[in-house]
Formats: structure tokens, sequence, C-alpha cells
């Protein structure tokens, strides 16, 4: 039998292929019918290109129906799925056509120009457009990803895969600034989204208000995967809207976000319990979900948000409980067939297992399962690093069990910063102050921000003569990086907090600039 990802939502779709599968927020409707017609169409228009078995679809589209049917018609070619943060600019998808290599890249239309140079000079023979007004039926405009699709089949017979074959790469930075493709199987995607569906009682009649980006984990393989497997309508929003999810909430049952979206949703005064009225469960995750938001929520809503984590190179690993106490400031327990164990150092400093009579001890987050990922595209010798001897993966995030085996997420061993949602590497960020004329050195770190969760804060040393003001970093990274990164806040200091090893302070600079 076929571990094709995409086999198995089709095995699960309704019998009606005349019920929506997608609505968008301005009320068009695509069919499940259409759904799997305009994938057919799509994967015959990949399959018709000659590519190589495992060659990699690069997509860098704002979010749209045709985008979901893209990720489908890719997995039913039995191609490679690679999505790309539409803030990503010129150096970014620079390293990422380096890195991947992809066969195809579908690009939104007013980006052409630009990717076009870099997609052609790195060998990628196919770029095509995807607008992200396009829509079903010549209602909108499309680009040349529609137009060439259109004149192919709509009917497709999926091509076999493994469990093991990969399907989706994710891109996540690394501590170093260099990013790393988390290689996703079919079987990865597939176990992680059925253990969801049981674990968090999807229901027949669900509906799913989709307000995440595509690109990432969450919105694409958590949200959308989980209407897709359980075969329920999609309200599709462009972006997140406080107001526009304030007016669709009603007509939905199932809403997912980051803890930002949460705090958004509480600071909209005509936001209450009649607002969440038919509202089955919200679920958060990506980031912590502040003990405050989650208490405040309860009070404002009558729901608990189930808060569950995961990450791009392992998929979800715990969540809270559907039926039982979901507990604010925990992740919940590990998810059926993930293994979980903490790990710290004796008094050897040799690494040891933190044992159930050690309840509450600090230690990094360790884990094994069929949703954990094939390795890092291209770095067999990072991936090996990452393992422990016995085939558990290294997750760097840093945790504690209460007596119940209720995880909580106390740090990121790797200074990771979230803002909104968004992994936010400070080396990468450093890396880009320190080329600024009249920087000496730098250091990036997350301060807690009430909107988004961290906010990412620059300390910068100047050298002797120069006249830099927090506009000019502001305004020359803007030119540089993905807004998202771009320091929210910037003080200068005298020098930087170093440690006898040289190592700066990180920790210092947290609680000065952090209060
Ligand atoms: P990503 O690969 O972008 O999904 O980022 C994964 C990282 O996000 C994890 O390694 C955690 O550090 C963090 N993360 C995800 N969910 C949660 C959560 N519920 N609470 C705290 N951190 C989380």
């Amino acid at each position: 039998m076929t571990a094709n990802l995409y086999a198995l939502f089709a095995s699960r779709f309704p019998a009606d292929k005349t019920a929506c599968c997608i609505e968008t927020h301005d009320g068009q409707y695509y069919t499940w019918g259409d759904i799997e017609r305009a994938s057919a169409r799509m994967a015959n228009l990949l399959s018709s290109l000659g590519l190589p078995s495992g060659a990699r679809i690069a997509v860098q589209v704002e979010k749209s129906p045709e985008a979901v049917i893209l990720y489908l018609a890719t997995l039913r070619a039995g191609f490679v799925y690679l999505p790309l943060n539409t803030a990503y600019r010129a150096a970014e998808i620079e390293y990422f056509i380096g890195d991947a290599k992809p066969a195809v890249f579908v690009c939104s239309p007013q980006n052409f120009g630009w990717i076009a140079q870099i997609a052609f000079k790195a060998g990628t023979r196919h770029l095509f457009t995807l607008d992200e007004g396009a829509g079903g039926n010549g209602r909108r405009n499309s680009g040349s990803l529609l137009a060439r699709a259109m004149h192919h089949p709509d009917q497709f017979e999926t091509v076999e895969k493994q469990a093991d074959d990969l399907a989706v790469i994710l891109y996540t930075s690394g501590t170093t600034g260099r990013s790393k493709g988390a290689m996703l199987s079919h079987g990865n995607i597939g176990s992680n989204a059925q253990v969801l569906q049981q674990y968090w009682h999807w229901q027949a009649d669900d509906v799913l208000l989709h307000a995440l980006p595509l690109f990432h984990i969450h919105g694409l393989l958590v949200a959308a995967n989980g209407a897709l497997l359980n075969g329920s309508k999609m309200i599709f929003l462009p972006k997140f809207d406080a107001a526009e999810v304030c007016r669709q909430l009603p007509r939905s049952t199932v809403f997912m976000g980051v803890p930002t979206y949460y705090v958004r949703l509480l600071a909209n005064s005509g936001f209450d319990r009649n607002t969440c009225r038919n509202i089955r469960l919200f679920v958060s995750g990506s980031a912590p979900l502040l003990t405050d938001t989650f208490a405040e929520f309860i009070a404002r809503t009558g729901h608990t948000i189930l808060e569950r984590y995961g990450m791009s190179e392992t998929a979800m690993l715990t969540s809270n409980p559907y039926a039982s106490e979901r507990r604010g400031g925990t992740v919940g327990l590990p998810l059926p067939g993930v293994s979980l164990r903490l790990m710290t150092t004796d008094g050897n400093g040799d690494d040891v297992v933190c044992g159930t009579d050690q309840i509450g001890e600090i230690g990094e987050i360790q884990v094994k399962g069929p949703n954990v990922f094939l390795g890092y595209w291209c770095m067999p010798e990072k991936t090996a690093e990452e393992f422990t001897a016995d085939g558990y993966f290294k997750t760097g995030d840093v945790g504690k069990l209460d007596s119940e085996g209720y995880l909580a997420i106390v740090g990121r061993s790797k200074d990771l910063i979230i803002s909104g949602g968004y992994n936010v590497y400070p080396k990468e960020i450093e890396s880009v102050i320190d080329e600024i004329d009249g920087v000496l050195e730098s250091a990036v770190i997350g301060i807690p921000h009430e909107d988004f969760g961290e906010a990412v804060t620059a300390v910068i040393v100047k050298r002797p003569e120069a006249t830099l003001t927090t506009a000019d970093v502001i305004a020359l990274m803007k030119n540089t990086i993905a807004n998202f990164k771009v320091p929210k806040q910037v003080f200068f200091a005298e020098k930087l907090p170093r440690n006898t090893m040289g190592k700066v302070q990180k920790n210092l600079l947290r609680e000065r600039y952090g209060t």
C-alpha cells in the first residue's frame, strides 16, 4: 500500500465531493472535487517537466487556496515540497536556492524579476508565478502556474511512495546563522497527522478557521493537514487579523494560533463568549503561551486553550489533553508513539536521563518516534551530531516534568528568539549588524513582549567616532533581512559583558534591558 501523504488525505475526503473544502474570506468556495481536479492538473504539469524523482519544488507565495493545491500536487506527483517564508529577501532566497537546488521555483508575480536572476544563475530550470489573488474558474488573476496547469488533464494517478520517502523540507535557521533543511517523510507527516486527529478529537462536522501562514509547520502540517485528513472545511484568511477572526469564529469549531494571536484577540473588546460560542477547540503553539494569557482567556471566553509543543524536525511532540486537565504553563504530555526524556549531567559530567524520582529537574528534551525527521538536507555530520547513540533527537529545548508527566519548557539551550511565532536566531542578526559601518560588536537577545512573546533586541557597541543612531540601524536592517528579524529595540552600550571564556553573557543583557 502506498504511504503517499496525498493518498492518505484522499482516502478520508468526504464522499460528497461537492462539499466545501476551502472557503476564502471573500466568499469563494473550493469543493473537494475542485481540490482533486486542480491538484491533478498541477501534478500533471509538474510530471510533464521531466524532473528526477526527489526534485524539490520551492515555493515562496502569498497564502491562497492555490498554494494548498500546489502542496497537494507536489505530494501527488511524488516530488518534495519546500515552502519558504514570504518575508525572505534576496540574500536569504539565494542561500535557500543554492542549498536546496530546487528544480522548480514558484514565486509571487511581483518578485519574479529578482528571483528569476537568482534562480537561473543557480541552475533552477523552471520558474512559475502564482498570484495570491488567484481563483478557480478564472474569477481572478492567476500567474503562469495556473495558466500552464489549465492545459493539463484533471485526473492524475498519485505516485506510489514509501513511508521513508522525503515529502517536505522545512528550513529552520541554525544558531551559527546557517539555515538547515529539516527533511520530513510521508510517514513522519502522515503518522503525526493521524495521532493529532485522534488526540484532539476531530469531529465530522468540524470547521477550521485557518489564519496561520502556510510556509511554517504550524499552518501547513498541523492546521491544514488536520483539516485535510479529517475531510473538514477550512475558512481561509490571508493572514491573522483580530477583527476578521472575530467575524469568522462563530462559523468555526477549531482555531489554531501562535500565542500572539491570543493576546491580540484578548485586546479586542468585541471578543467574548458569544464570539466563541461554536468553538470546540483553541490550540496554541510555536512559542510559549504566557500563563496570564491562558488565565485571561478562560475568564473572558470560558475556553481553556490547549497548548502543544513541536518543531520542524519532529512535527508535534507533546500536547495538553483534550478531555482531561489542560495545565497552563505546560505543553502537556508526550503524544502517543513519542518517547520523550530529559537529559542532564551527573556529578561526573556524564549525560544521564532524569529519573522519575527527579521530578522538576531541568534537562534537555530528547525524543524518538515515527514523527522524528530523516535528518538535515545535505548535512550528514550535523544530523549525526543531533542524535544520541541510542537514536534520540536532541531538540535543543530545555524542560522539566511535573509529577503527572506534564512538560514545561523552561528555555532554549541555543538562545533562539521566538517573536510573533517566528524563530529568530541571534547569531544571524548579529552578523548583519556587525557589517554596519560604525559598529564594533553586537549581541542580540529576546526581551519578553506582550504582543510578540519576545521582541528582538540589539545591544550594540559603537566604534569611537561613530554617530550611528537607532533609526539608522533599523532602516539599514529593513533593507537587508526579513522584517520579523529586524530588532524592535536597539540599545548602545560601552562594552558587552563577557565571562572568563570570552562568551557574551546574554543572561546579564536580558536582565539589564528586559525590565
Ligand atoms: P519551529 O521549528 O519553527 O516550529 O520552532 C520550534 C521551536 O519552537 C521549538 O524547538 C521550541 O523551542 C519552540 N516551541 C514550539 N512550541 C512551543 C510551545 N508551546 N512552548 C514553548 N516553545 C515552543
